[in-house]
């Protein structure tokens, strides 16, 4: 047999690279794999004719508690984005409105009188959730009343999931809201003994941040910390138990005692031919579309702010839109606009199939409504996310459970990745500190 390796990660996604990126830190011989000949899976930075696009993540607050050190271990180098990002919008009612990110949030004009009353007793509303899962939706309206409650829910969904916010777990996909409520009785409550049980002095507010060069720089970044424990164009086939060890397939086979298996369930199913294959199905999540949108800047006009997100009165297949060039430096040449504008989702899942043209037809006429501005695009592209953003819908969570499951059977096969305990890369981060103290305790 050839030597055994301690863990092998399936995956160099950012979940991959982040687990064997804290393994290595602890000391850990372990190796990464991945089927493509680049780090990063889908966070993968588009430069072309000087835009700099991002078809998946693009941003992340910092400092964050596992984030900030892994992103220094890998030697990636970030910076703020600019002060504007902290002004956002919500598309509604035929304008856009301003939703500052502070307690003067309760003064946007997209929220009537009544429904900013009915918002403001939030704190004196008992009401007792449900015993089973509930949906986003019924949280929010629960807590804020109808109007608020279906405003919120409906850009929390979109803007995170691209998702329904009826079918949305709000345990599953916002727990810290849910843990608020759970703490103190009330949302607001709750965040107030939060922030009152804070050390003294404070520690530094989380703002936004990106990578400088890009995802893909960071991604790389990365990989080269890893060195020789980076393999691309390594396409794993079939993972199998053989002894005591784990069995992988690809262009060679390798042996491992642990495996971290960071792809979604479904790509997951494919490797294990021995594992139950019920607990890898099923998993629904919402395909996507990301369309850049670049011109001279008098030709694509975006306004101050980091972007605004379709109300759930509007009638569009774009679900928001992301000002690039305003906020993050260096994605448009100067004197150029970048807007980063997201497609289908729950709500309009076909406009993947739809062709190119009639994406961007659609795209440049619902900026011109929402925006008020004529938009002229002379540098387009279109990325479409056929698998798009993992669901965490009311099942989420007994799917977890049969997870959980799968590795307690299977000692030494852990499950990673955006598709199961967290969307953003923060949380790679932070299941990447839990699978290493998993793997150091064994
Ligand atoms: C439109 C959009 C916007 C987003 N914006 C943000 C944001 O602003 N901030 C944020 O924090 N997050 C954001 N995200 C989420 C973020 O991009 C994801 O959390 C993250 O990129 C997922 O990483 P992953 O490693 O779980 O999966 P992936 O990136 O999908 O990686 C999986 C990897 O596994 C490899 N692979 C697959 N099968 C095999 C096999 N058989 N053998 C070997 N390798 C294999 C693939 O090649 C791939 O490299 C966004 C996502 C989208 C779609």
């Amino acid at each position: 047999m050839a030597d055994v390796i301690d863990v092998v990660v399936i995956g160099s996604g950012f979940g991959g690279l982040f687990a064997a990126t804290e393994l290595g830190r602890r000391g850990r011989d372990v190796l990464v794999v991945d089927a493509t000949d680049r780090p990063g899976g889908i966070a993968e930075t588009i430069s072309e004719s000087g835009y700099s696009l991002e078809p998946a993540a693009g941003t992340f607050l910092l400092p964050h508690r596992a984030l900030t050190p892994l992103l220094a271990a890998g030697g990636v180098a970030v910076e703020h984005t600019a002060p504007e990002a902290g002004l956002r919008y919500v598309w509604t009612r035929d304008r856009l409105a301003a939703i500052p990110s502070s307690p003067k949030a309760v003064l946007t004009r997209a929220v009537s009188v009544r429904g900013k009353f009915r918002m403001a007793l939030e704190p004196f509303i008992r009401s007792r959730p449900p015993a089973d899962e509930e949906s986003l939706k019924s949280f929010m309206t629960r807590r804020l009343g109808t109007e608020a409650g279906t405003l919120i829910s409906h850009i929390a969904a979109s803007g995170i999931y691209a998702g329904d916010p009826s079918t949305l777990s709000v345990g599953a996909a916002f727990p810290a809201i849910v843990a608020l409520e759970a703490d103190a009785g009330s949302v607001v409550r709750g965040a107030i003994r939060r922030i009152r049980a804070l050390p003294k002095p404070r520690p530094e507010r989380p703002k936004s941040h990106v990578p400088v060069g890009g995802m893909a720089l960071a991604a790389r970044s990365l990989a080269t910390t890893l060195g020789d424990r980076y393999r691309p164009n390594f396409k794993v086939t079939a993972v199998t138990r053989e002894g005591d060890n784990f069995r992988i397939e690809g262009p060679e086979v390798l042996f491992a005692r642990e495996v971290v298996v960071a792809l979604r369930p479904d790509s997951a199913r494919a490797i294990l031919p021995t594992v139950d294959a019920d607990v890898l199905t099923g998993w629904p999540s919402s395909p996507v579309v990301v369309v850049g949108i670049g011109g001279r800047a008098e030709d694509v006009p975006l306004p101050n702010g980091f972007g605004y997100l379709a109300g759930p009165d509007v009638n569009a297949v774009g679900l928001g839109c992301l000002f690039e060039s305003v906020y993050a430096p260096g994605r448009a040449a100067p004197g150029h606009s970048l807007a980063k504008v997201i497609v289908g989702g729950a709500r309009n899942p076909d406009v993947v199939s739809w062709s190119d043209e009639r994406i961007l037809g659609a795209v440049t006429s619902e900026m011109e409504r929402a925006l008020g501005v004529s938009i002229s695009p002379t540098w387009t592209k279109v990325v479409r996310h056929h698998t798009g953003i993992p669901n965490y819908d009311l099942d989420h969570r007994r799917r977890l459970g049969g997870i959980d499951s799968l590795e307690s059977q299977n000692p030494g096969l852990i499950f990673a990745g955006w598709g199961y305990r967290g969307i953003g890369v923060a949380h790679l981060a932070l299941d990447a500190m839990t699978i290493a103290d998993r793997i150091t305790e064994r």
